[in-house]
């Protein structure tokens, strides 16, 4: 008979685990906390708009073949190649730069900015090459057993890679050119992992390579959402369950398994195996009661930001405005280094506008512009109150307003705004913490929550707090590894 496996949540970690778990003839439940599945992959739809709530494109679009080729089924989504990936706007300048995938068009891009961009770009982007090469199979795809397994893979990378490691992103980086605009823009990635340029380790400058000569960015025709339509579409092909509404707060357990699961209602949910798609930090915390992973033991974690984000429809639409557009400042350095600790730096925030229905005009109404602002704010170690929100929105519509000289204000049918402690209570994200915790080097690899339980030999774990860490394709990863745990386990 085939074993029986409850999944607790659908974010994209726990569908694709249970994506790969179903094909193989496991027979899965999926709980969720939430009424609808996806987690921070999610949408919302009201009054003819719809908006993506959380991630907005991802690399590594090959993550998500192999997960389709190892389960045996079609692509059920359609990507669309992100060029120019974004565009990046810095106030009081009209100069608006536009980050093509071509290096040359990109390059144009730069002229009278940066001499010789093109040079420096690509003496940059070969350094981050090679630390991709000699990292990213050794160390980030890889399940370790133990510490010191750990310690012998990055003992094997290659020891001209060690001077970067005492690095910043930013100072790393930004070495290679000398304007601001070049320096700030090379390094927004960083803020893609949760922290700033200022305290991320130069060994995520592979990103560069991934953003600027590997893969670039990707959607899906239709919204982001499609991914987790098509993969529940696929789950319900094998039969697989979903329970919503369902949060799980406390479990039952014989020796050194775990029987079953019970939810706030008091119901229990019984399987041979678990997969805890909630934060691996938090629910060992919260629900299985660790010690190692106490109220007072996550509060001295190292934590990624918080995001306001907010979704706006608009009775106009918007010509001037592209689909991906960043809007920095004139304080790059302050700020970046403020953002994650001091509200006070919200006064004239950064932000991103998405504006989904740029590409998919089903996403509003005839003659309306679905736009989604993400801010980065201080998750709610740092800032508990939220009651300045309208302020915060307002003064970032304001800002949008004037550089595109177009008041929106007065065109908007439809608002709506998640901050971190929306966030949190939705999806039980730690302290809002967006990206869960951060990848600083003692927490990532075996560092890292480990993706099989310490004690429960029948419960593993998938998502952005256990390995390798946050963003699309790393959620997808993490579920082949947390598989691989699962059939060494049977
Ligand atoms: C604003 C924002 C923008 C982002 N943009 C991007 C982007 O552009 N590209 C990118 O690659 N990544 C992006 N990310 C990161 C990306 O969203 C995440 O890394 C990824 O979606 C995490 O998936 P997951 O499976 O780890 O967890 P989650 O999506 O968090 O899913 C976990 C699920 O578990 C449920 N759950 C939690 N506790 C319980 C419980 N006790 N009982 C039952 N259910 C429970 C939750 O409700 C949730 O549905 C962004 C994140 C945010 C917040």
């Amino acid at each position: 008979m085939s074993k029986t496996v409850v999944i607790v949540g659908t974010g994209l970690g726990g569908l694709s685990t249970g994506l790969r778990l179903a094909t193989r003839g496991y027979k899965v439940k999926f709980v969720e906390k939430a009424p609808q599945p996806g987690g921070r992959l999610n949408q919302i739809k009201k009054d003819g708009f719809t908006f993506d709530i959380g991630p907005i494109f991802f690399s590594m679009p090959y993550e998500f073949e192999e997960l389709i080729k190892d389960c045996g089924i079609e692509m059920p989504f359609d990507f669309v190649e992100l060029d120019p990936l974004y565009t990046v706007n810095f106030r009081g300048s009209d100069r608006k730069f536009s980050l093509y995938k071509d290096i040359d068009k990109l390059s144009e891009q730069f002229e009278g900015v940066e001499p010789n961009f093109k040079t420096k770009l690509t003496a940059y982007l070969k350094k981050c090459e090679a630390l991709y090469n000699d990292t990213v199979n050794m160390v980030i795809k890889q399940n370790f057993d133990s510490i010191p397994s750990y310690l012998m893979a990055l003992m094997k990378v290659n020891p001209v890679h060690l001077p970067v490691l005492l690095k910043t992103f930013w100072k790393q980086s930004s070495s290679y050119f000398e304007s601001k605009e070049a320096q700030q823009i090379v390094s927004l990635i960083a803020f893609f992992l949760g922290r700033t340029p200022f305290d991320t380790n130069a060994v995520y400058t592979l990103l560069s390579h991934i953003e600027f000569s590997h893969t670039g960015y990707y959607n899906v025709k239709g919204g982001m959402y499609t991914i987790v339509t098509s993969l529940v579409n696929e789950l319900s092909k094998h039969n697989v369950s979903f329970e919503y509404n369902t949060e799980i707060v406390d479990f039952k357990a014989t020796n050194n398994k775990i029987t079953s699961l019970t939810d706030q209602n008091g119901k229990t949910h019984e399987a041979d195996i678990f997969v805890i798609n909630a934060d691996a930090a938090l629910f060992r915390g919260t629900v299985l009661n660790r010690k190692k992973f106490s109220d007072k033991k996550l509060s001295k974690m190292t934590w990624t930001m918080g995001y306001l984000t907010f979704y706006v429809g608009v009775k106009t639409q918007l010509p001037q405005v592209e689909h991906h557009n960043y809007f920095l400042g004139d304080n790059y350095e302050t700020y970046a280094k403020d953002v994650m600790v001091n509200p006070g730096t919200l006064e004239k925030p950064y932000y991103y506008v998405n504006v989904l229905s740029k590409h998919n005009s089903e996403c509003a109404p005839n003659g309306c512009e679905a736009l989604f602002f993400v801010c980065p704010v201080p998750n709610l170690i740092y800032k508990t109150d939220w009651a300045d929100k309208d302020e915060m929105i307002n003064s970032i519509l304001e800002d949008f307003s004037e550089r595109f000289k177009q008041d929106i204000s007065k065109d908007i049918i439809f608002k709506m705004e998640y901050t971190p402690e929306d966030w949190q209570n939705q999806f039980n994200l730690y302290k809002g913490a967006g990206l869960g915790l951060s990848h600083s080097m003692l927490q990532i690899g075996a560092l890292r929550p480990k993706n099989y339980d310490e004690k429960f030999k029948n419960t593993f774990y998938v998502g952005s707090s256990t390995i390798p860490g946050a963003g699309l394709p790393m959620a997808v990863i993490s579920s082949k590894l947390t598989a691989e745990r699962v059939y060494d386990y049977e």
